[in-house]
């Protein structure tokens, strides 16, 4: 069986296959005069669902799993929706028994979801129906005082799971220990069953599609998985069980080597320490990040709070996001860069120019000192959320080029601080740096660098600007990146002016985390290196092995 690698890790094990069966109504219809008394059941089984879902997520939530929160958040809005009430009430009062009609309004629901043409909200389906089927085995419940336990809720074996989809339901009732792996034949890297296999550490497959679909009719004894090659075999021969013994075994060992690296200090062979930062697009990833062995958050990529709503952030909504990234990282540097949107990311809520060529246009800095309405409230939030004794932000601004551009963003900085301090509010200290994502920041660093707090470049647009190369072009997916000589050279110019200047500089673009990078980048003179989380341990590994 192949399938989308979710979540990585090697499992051998036996199988637990599970098949809920469609949700089955215990009445289709019901006496006229019951209408009411049958309302009041489904408000019950409602009541009683969001109580349940209340529960794990408050227990998501005190565990730091802010993402899985998130998702049993979603499920409590759809088990309370007033338009599934009223989709309900309708046909109860035509006679329907409610565990029929939550399932039938239900699916009209989940059928629109499954119609989108986004891969997103597709997955919203299946989280419809996980809802509705709760509430009609409620109001089951109810109605014949016993309550069936999923087989997931009473496994004793640790099992390798398979299954045609598995809900978040589904997987929170599995006692802990005993999922050694899933595998899925539907579902994407974005479905709630990935996100819950990666943050839970447990091997999956998903989308396996057609090849499980026949196994979960034949249903093996044993399954051998390997979730980061997206390959399980069923009932392996012995051969290809020894491979995956092999395999679970490297596995293994390459974790728990790295987890020694996980917390200590990054020093090279001389003792000289970089910091191992983490670049974060949401709040709520900050903990995880944390756990991972980050020092401090290198980069924070405010879009993404713009970009994953309809309507733009209010200042109130952005204080909070930035006091919880402070929080989790309490006393550590925080680097929150401002808004960066142009080139090849949108922004809903806020119409954009067509430009001919909008990587060379109206982008980051550019467009945040021309749009008071948004770049404002983004540092007064950040000003607010600074003035915390515990919290260590800094602001960056993205896309510099030139000098005036930085003194002109430090000066809105501090015309913020004023209007906040003269309304009788509090106001931190907010140490500023600008992006080196330019060959001109590069080139003109040493004149930035009289400006700057600190530098923090950007080797994605680095790279693209000063090799002429559109970086999400997969045709030039050949094109050397970072480590070509000229953006090398940039990288010691920018190294240098900030060392002569004795400010902070660090890399948060993707050679960060790049093994065959580090090497360079530390030679070069960089302070810190920024990076996705899980390549954080990895890291350290590799730079407390440089001389
Ligand atoms: C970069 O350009 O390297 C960078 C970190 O910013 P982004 O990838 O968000 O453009
Ligand atoms: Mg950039």
């Amino acid at each position: 069986m192949n399938g989308v690698p979710a979540s990585e890790g090697v499992a051998i094990g036996s199988v637990y296959v599970h098949d809920p069966g469609e949700a089955r109504p215990q009445r289709q219809s019901i006496d006229s005069g019951e209408a009411e008394a049958e309302l009041q059941r489904f408000a019950r089984a409602v009541q009683a669902v969001v109580a349940q879902l209340s529960h794990t997520r408050d227990g998501l939530e005190s565990a730091g799993s802010a993402d899985e929160a998130r998702i049993f958040e979603a499920h409590i809005e759809l088990a309370s929706d007033p338009e599934l009430e009223s989709g309900v009430e309708e046909q109860v009062r035509e006679s329907r028994s409610p565990e029929s009609a939550v399932l039938a309004v239900g699916e009209e629901y989940a059928q629109m979801f499954a119609a989108m043409d986004d891969e997103y909200f597709a997955a919203r389906a299946d989280d419809v129906r996980d809802v509705v089927a709760q509430i009609s085995a409620e109001i089951t419940a109810d109605l014949t005082g016993s309550r069936v336990v999923s087989g997931l809720a009473s496994l004793v074996e640790p099992s390798i799971i398979l299954a045609r989809s598995l809900a978040p339901s589904d997987t929170a009732r599995i006692p802990e220990g005993m999922a050694l792996g899933f595998v899925t034949a539907e579902g994407s890297r974005t479905s709630h069953v990935s996100i819950m296999a990666r943050s839970l550490g447990i091997p999956a497959i998903v989308g396996a599609g057609e090849s499980l679909l026949q196994h979960l009719q034949t249903r093996p004894a044993t399954v051998a998985l390997d979730g980061g090659a997206g390959r399980a075999v069923a009932d392996p021969d012995p051969e290809t069980l020894r491979e995956f013994e092999v395999r679970r075994e490297r596995h293994r060992e390459a974790a728990a080597v790295l987890e020694e690296y996980r917390h200590a200090e990054a020093l090279t062979r001389s003792g000289h320490r970089i910091g191992v930062y983490a670049n974060l697009g949401s709040a709520s990833e900050a903990k995880a990040a944390a756990d991972s062995g980050a020092e401090g958050v290198g980069l924070f990529r405010t879009e993404f709070l713009f970009m994953e709503r309809e309507k733009l952030p209010t200042e109130e909504e952005q204080y909070e996001a930035y006091r919880e990234v402070a929080q989790a990282f309490s006393g550590k540097p925080v680097i929150i860069r401002t808004l960066d949107v142009g080139g090849d990311k949108s922004l809903p809520g806020v119409q954009q120019p067509v430009e001919e060529n909008p990587f060379l246009g109206w982008r980051g800095i550019r467009m945040s000192l021309d749009t008071p309405e948004l770049f404002r409230p983004q540092l007064r939030a950040l000003l607010r959320a600074a003035a915390d004794s515990e919290a260590h932000l800094k602001v960056m601004f993205p896309m510099i080029c030139r000098v005036e551009e930085i003194r002109a963003a430090k000066g809105i900085v501090e015309d913020c601080k004023r209007e906040l301090l003269d309304e009788g509010g509090f106001a931190g200290e907010l140490q500023a740096g600008a992006m080196i994502e330019t060959p001109a920041a590069a080139l003109c660093a040493r004149e930035l660098a009289e400006e700057a707090d600190f530098f923090s470049v950007g080797t994605n647009d680095l790279v693209q600007y000063t090799l002429a190369a559109d970086r999400g072009n997969e045709r030039l997916r050949d094109m050397p990146g970072a480590e070509h000589p000229a953006v090398l050279r940039l990288i010691g110019m920018a190294c240098e002016a900030a060392n002569e200047a004795g400010i902070e500089i660090g890399i948060c673009g993707e050679a960060a985390g790049e093994a065959r990078m580090l090497p360079l980048l530390v030679e070069a003179g960089v302070h810190e290196l920024s990076m996705s989380p899980p390549s954080i341990a990895a890291a350290k590994k590799i730079i407390s092995e440089l001389e």
